[in-house]
């Protein structure tokens, strides 16, 4: 989230200096996302959001030059019950109010999509062909090198220890180095953000929730979108899946129930699990090696929805964070709205929509069955 702030308010001539305590960028939990990238969701603001996303990623390598292994793969969620069918049925019908292209596709299109597909029981699907993915470590490396260029001053190994307030007003920060002082401060700092409000009066409901994935030895490319398994399984909710750039297979899934920890350490219980749900969806890859697992945190919101705002009792505070599974998609369109808010007080899409991630909510209530 900070990396494509810096480079977006550095772009409107903005002084930026981002302190990360990580010795580069990404090393938070940018390099556990596994790359999917898609804006159908059920709330218009992340719709809108991840569509600029979509719109940033997709042409990047055009703009800028950098490859970001983007593919438009789209996604594709297999419905194998009726209540499946149903749920993916009911929620195409918000998605295609918001003007997402997604539409419901019968067996042999699913077949065809995700080539060895287990039959039993299939019914068809939905389809969302404009989403897609990109390699995590290309893309923060290849906003890094953009920020760079307009004049962003990172500092790594530099840990931010306590935001300065004067009056009710932003003052800057101290770090492990010493003081810096600006009007402006925006805190992005994932799943640690929570720490930051204790000693400025204010609740930032951010929680780690602990999630890993994999990744396979690269295997001949046979399918492009993102495959998401909406069954659940002992331990286990949505299943996901997609073959990369580099047509390895890149995996991950919901715990369930969720577990609320900060350890990045991966677990023996994940690889036969989540290597029985591959299998159970696409059997022919049952003799495909896998190559490494990871453990990463979600940095979450009790409702799942990101928190991007202004704090009202600390003049030039900003929050850009709780952006849950899907920073790196909501990353660089939030990174537009949150720019905006400085420099005009307004996000680019509408105030309205956007309202969605106030900090003052409720925080009640989930979004509907994709989480
Ligand atoms: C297994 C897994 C798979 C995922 N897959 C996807 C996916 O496919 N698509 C997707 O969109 N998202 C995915 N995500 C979610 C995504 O990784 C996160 O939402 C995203 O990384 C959050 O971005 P962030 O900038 O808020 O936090 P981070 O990426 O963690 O960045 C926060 C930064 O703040 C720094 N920091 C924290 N405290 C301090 C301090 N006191 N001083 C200085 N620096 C500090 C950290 O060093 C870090 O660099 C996945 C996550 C996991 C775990």
């Amino acid at each position: 989230m900070g990396v494509p702030t810096s480079m977006e308010l550095a772009g409107q001539g903005i002084s930026v200096v981002v302190f990360d305590r990580n010795p580069s960028p990404g090393q938070g939990q940018n390099k556990s996302a596994i790359g999917g990238i898609r804006a159908t969701f059920s709330d218009p603001g992340k719709i809108r959001v991840c569509q600029q996303s979509i719109d940033i990623l997709s042409s990047w390598e055009e703009k800028y030059g950098d490859d970001i292994g983007w593919q438009r793969g789209g996604y594709c969620f297999p419905a194998y019950t009726e209540e499946i069918e149903r749920q993916l049925k009911d929620l195409l019908v918000t998605q295609q109010e918001h003007g997402l292209n997604i539409n419901w596709v019968d067996v042999d299109k699913v077949k065809e999509l995700a080539p060895g597909i287990n039959p039993d029981g299939l019914r068809g699907g939905t389809f969302s062909p404009d989403d897609g993915n990109v390699s995590p470590l290309r893309t923060i490396n290849a906003a890094y090198k953009q920020a760079v260029s307009r004049g962003v001053d990172f500092h790594f190994d530099e840990e931010v220890l306590e935001i300065l307030t004067e009056k009710g007003k932003i003052n800057g920060v101290r770090t492990t180095n010493g003081e810096y002082h600006s009007p402006v401060v925006i805190i992005a700092a994932g799943a640690d953000a929570r720490g930051f409000g204790v000693p400025l009066g204010i609740d930032i409901p951010v929680f780690p929730d602990t999630h890993e994935a994999g990744i396979t030895e690269p295997v001949k490319h046979f399918f492009t979108p993102m495959i998401v398994d909406l069954r659940e399984r002992p331990g286990s909710g949505n299943f996901y899946f997609y073959q990369n750039y580099e047509s390895q297979i890149v995996f991950s899934l919901t715990p369930d129930p969720q577990i609320w920890d900060e350890n990045r350490l991966t677990t023996s219980s994940y690889l036969p699990m989540v290597a029985r749900r591959l299998i159970e969806v696409i059997p022919r890859l049952k003799n495909i090696r896998i190559r490494r697992t990871w453990r990463g945190l979600y940095p979450m919101t009790p409702d799942g929805i990101p928190i991007v705002d202004r704090v009202r009792e600390i003049s030039g505070l900003y929050l850009a964070v709780g952006l849950c599974g899907q920073g790196l998609m909501l990353g660089p369109g939030i990174a537009k709205n949150i720019a905006s808010i400085i420099m005009t007080g307004k996000p680019v899409i509408s105030d309205e929509v956007f309202r969605e991630f106030t900090y003052y909510r409720n925080y009640e209530g989930a979004e509907e069955i994709l989480k």
